[in-house]
């Protein structure tokens, strides 16, 4: 695969058709809404479907859990492989609200997972002061030859309406 499945998404945003790559996210953006409130973590939500059907939702639980490893990603592919009693996730679409970081991005390539939806990118989290890995998904893709085709900045406007909501929470942690 070439970089050309990397490309950049600007369909209009429509929550509430169903079962459409922006339902799946406004689902992931929900989930990250979730994660904040109670506390979790950071502001990451994501969801894994296959053939049309929400497999699973995850949320960041870094501080809940206490466990760095928990990011939205790792918690999502966790509960579908549970469900699909596979470690083997071929055929899945992820839709983040942010870019995978490279330790997601490895766990997306090991599960086999089809297609990567993100909205906002490793560079928008990292100035509000995460402690983020600046290698991008399309250079993991690129310097690891992942067959892993990526959608960037999608439903980008809603995904950093997330951040935004997260910004001006009261008493949150960075980490
Ligand atoms: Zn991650």
């Amino acid at each position: 695969m070439s970089e050309t499945h990397c490309r950049r998404n600007t369909t209009k945003f429509n929550p509430t058709k169903k079962n459409t790559p922006n339902y799946f996210m406004s689902k992931a953006v929900k989930e990250a809404l979730k994660g904040t409130k109670n506390r979790d973590g950071g502001p990451f939500g994501c969801v894994i479907v296959k053939n049309n059907v929400i497999i699973s939702l995850g949320h960041n639980t870094v501080l809940s859990s206490k466990i760095p490893v928990n990011h939205a990603e790792i918690n999502a592919i966790k509960k579908a492989s549970k469900k699909l009693d596979s470690f083997d996730l071929s055929g899945c679409e992820l839709y983040s609200t942010t870019e995978p970081c490279p330790m997601c991005f490895s766990a997306i390539h090991w599960a086999r997972i089809k297609t990567i939806y993100f909205g906002t990118t490793i560079n928008d989290v990292k100035k509000l002061g995460f402690n983020e890995l600046s290698i991008p998904a399309r250079i993991m893709k690129k310097i690891g030859s992942s067959p892993v085709k990526i959608i960037s900045e999608f439903s980008i406007k809603e995904c950093r309406a997330l951040l935004k909501k997260w910004k001006e929470l009261p008493g949150k942690k960075i980490y």
